[in-house]
């Protein structure tokens, strides 16, 4: 497999490391941090596609955000915040700061 044709791996959510795809001759397969060696389950050949999802899967993330959005979302429906309201310009650069370090 080619580097080309491999769907861009997310940064390792430990270090921030580099991820690679790797594989051995038992005809096992997986993707592992290249700076402190985290890696996904060894899936047999052929997983590609289900090793990356785990491997950029951030459900924490995830969840702080759609929960962040949330919020903003109450604070205009109850309390009609301005977008222009502190606490507002927070939650989103919290979510922007978010985001860049899981992509
Ligand atoms: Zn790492």
């Amino acid at each position: 497999m080619t580097k080309g044709k491999m769907e861009k791996l997310k940064p390792c959510p430990f270090c921030k490391g580099e991820a690679d795809y790797d594989n051995c001759e038992t005809g096992y397969e997986w993707i592992e941090c290249t700076n402190c060696g985290a890696k996904t389950q060894h899936l047999k050949i052929n997983s590609y596609d289900k090793l990356v999802k785990a491997w950029n899967s951030r459900p924490t993330e995830e969840k702080l955000i759609t929960a962040l959005k949330q919020l903003d979302q109450m604070l205009v429906d109850r309390h009609k915040f301005r977008p222009d309201a502190p606490v507002r310009k927070f939650i989103k650069q919290t979510i922007k700061e978010i985001e860049n370090e899981t992509n």
